[in-house]
């Protein structure tokens, strides 16, 4: 019998109820892993998301935790470590959108990204690192984005998120590499989930003609990747950004 990748590790997956979160929880637990996940609410699809992963035989539970506040996340990773032992895994997913031209953009929607998106991964990191350093040993992936790499018209308070995850990405890397911990970055091109549904049919047509590959990725795609990272097939792999894009950004 083959070993599964993750057998028996615990991953802490942020926003994970839906999107490309519930996918890398869904690609996790059948490698073995046991789920920590968190969402805003703990509402019908969060509980829906943890009976589906509890049916996978692992363990399972959702937590409902607002990502972007710092002493809630202390909470929240105190009761995690509590209840599943120890932390192998954070995988720092959540995220929003709040699009508009720069001439438009309010100082809420600035901080509302900016804080979502960026603090929550430094939130998270900082409240598994212990566990972590006690190890010497786990794995950190967050979830940037194409235009975290290349900049986009009309997502600037976005990008600017996705860019400083990159940063911080790289400069963990460097500061845990010495005590086995490696951390890394995907970035994600135009997946298809609830976050780019929202852009207008016709948008969405003329990104996807621009798409070498001629379609969105899954959010299955994305996970894949993601579990790469996580596990041991990427030993060696830190500080790193993989982009996940259908060749979009080369
Ligand atoms: P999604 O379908 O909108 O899901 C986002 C998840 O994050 C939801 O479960 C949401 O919870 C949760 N969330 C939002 N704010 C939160 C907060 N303050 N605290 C905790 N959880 C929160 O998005 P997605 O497309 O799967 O995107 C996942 C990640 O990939 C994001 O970081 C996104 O920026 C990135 N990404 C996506 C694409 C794409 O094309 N889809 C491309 C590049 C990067 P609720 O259900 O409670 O709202």
């Amino acid at each position: 019998m083959t070993m599964r990748l993750l057998e028996g590790k615990t991953a802490i997956i942020t926003g994970a109820s839906r999107g490309i979160g519930k996918a890398i929880a869904i690609k996790f637990a059948e490698e073995g892993c046991n789920i920590a996940f968190t969402d805003l609410f703990y509402d019908d699809i969060a509980k829906a998301t943890e009976a589906e992963l509890l049916a996978m035989g692992v363990k399972a539970k959702a937590y409902s935790s607002d990502a972007s506040k710092f002493e809630e996340t202390q909470v929240i990773v105190n009761q995690i470590t509590a209840d599943f032992g120890s932390v192998d895994i954070l995988i720092n997913n959540a995220g929003i959108t709040k699009d508009t031209l720069l001439m438009r953009m309010t100082e809420e929607q600035w901080d509302a990204v900016i804080t979502v998106n960026l603090k929550s991964v430094f939130n998270f990191t900082k409240a598994v690192q212990a566990g972590m350093l006690k190890q010497r040993s786990g794995s950190i992936v967050n979830m940037s984005s194409v235009v975290g790499v290349s900049g986009n018209g009309g997502q600037s308070n976005y990008s600017a998120s996705k860019a400083g995850i990159i940063g911080f990405t790289k400069s963990i890397a460097k500061e845990l590499g010495s005590r086995g911990i490696r951390s890394n970055a995907i970035a994600p091109g135009f997946i298809i989930t609830e976050m780019t549904a929202k852009i207008p049919e016709e948008a969405r047509k003329q990104w996807e003609a621009n798409i070498p590959m001629k379609r969105g990725g899954l959010p299955e795609e994305v996970a894949k990747v993601a579990l790469f990272l996580a596990s041991d097939l990427a030993s060696y792999v830190s500080g790193q950004v993989i982009n996940v894009c259908g060749a979009m950004n080369t």
